[in-house]
């Protein structure tokens, strides 16, 4: 049977006290959780990781990081190595934010660089991938995120795929602005993204979770987790309260 995802990016919110807050209070809450049939991860900051790995087991929440340098070392100013998160404790990281993408103007380029040297780090590598507005609008979605794909995996050889996990997050959809995508629009897009896998991993590719971000809320989860082609839900503001994202995955599954 397939896995299915929970999990959340905590952004640049919540300091190391709260992060321990919500990590513990996630964990009791979920603690009911059959971890071999779900998957719940959180995202914090850089500076609450240390706090975060000393306050839960990673076998009720893995925690992963918000982004990483493609190089191991090196005069990298600003940047944080993956060997230095894995000192941490830490083997998940979330590459290619659709923030990192747009607000720091990160290149499909730049995310393979993460990609390959996460892979190569023995790291599992939640690639993040989403079509703008404009996008959709000009009816180029799906060349949008075939390419991103392509790009963004360039090099990962097929045994590799599964230390690979996209979130499909489109840009229209996330944060207060956002709308969610209708269970049916984000299904036909996460088919796409299914299609694109096989074609780069072959079969190999069916070992890729794809998780749905943007505006996931506790009206909606149900309809989007029940669709054939998504297999977890990256939910943003909807689970930073911890009680209320576990009342949202106990609600949903
Ligand atoms: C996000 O920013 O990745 C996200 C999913 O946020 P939200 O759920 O708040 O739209």
């Amino acid at each position: 049977m397939k896995k299915i995802y929970f999990g959340t990016n905590l952004k640049m919110y919540k300091n190391i006290q709260q992060t321990v807050d919500y990590l513990k209070t996630l964990a009791n809450e979920t603690a009911e959780l059959d971890r071999k049939r779900y998957e719940l991860f959180v995202i914090p900051s850089y500076t609450a990781l240390p706090g975060a790995t000393e306050s839960i087991s990673q076998e009720q929440v893995i925690l992963g990081a918000q982004n990483m340098a493609w190089e191991e070392e090196g005069q990298f100013t600003g940047e944080v190595s993956p060997k230095m998160l894995e000192e941490l404790g830490i083997n998940l990281v979330m590459i290619g934010h659709s923030e990192r993408r747009h607000i720091f103007h990160e290149t499909d380029d730049e995310e393979n660089k993460k990609v390959i040297c996460g892979v190569k780090n023995g790291f599992i590598v939640l690639l993040c991938i989403g079509e703008t507005d404009k996008d959709k609008m000009d009816g180029v979605s799906n060349e949008v995120l075939r390419s991103q794909l392509i790009r963004g995996l360039k090099g990962i050889k097929k045994e590799d795929a599964g230390k690979i996990w996209i979130a499909y997050e489109p840009v229209w959809a996330i944060g207060v602005n956002g709308k969610p995508a209708s269970e049916e629009y984000a299904n036909a897009k996460h088919k796409v993204i299914r299609e694109c896998l096989l074609e780069i991993f072959g079969n190999y590719g069916e070992d890729v979770p794809i998780l749905y971000g943007g505006s996931v809320n506790p009206q909606n989860a149900n309809s989007l987790i029940v669709q054939p082609y998504i297999d977890g839900l990256f939910v943003g503001r909807s689970a930073w309260n911890a009680k209320e994202f576990a009342q949202l995955i106990f609600n949903t599954i």
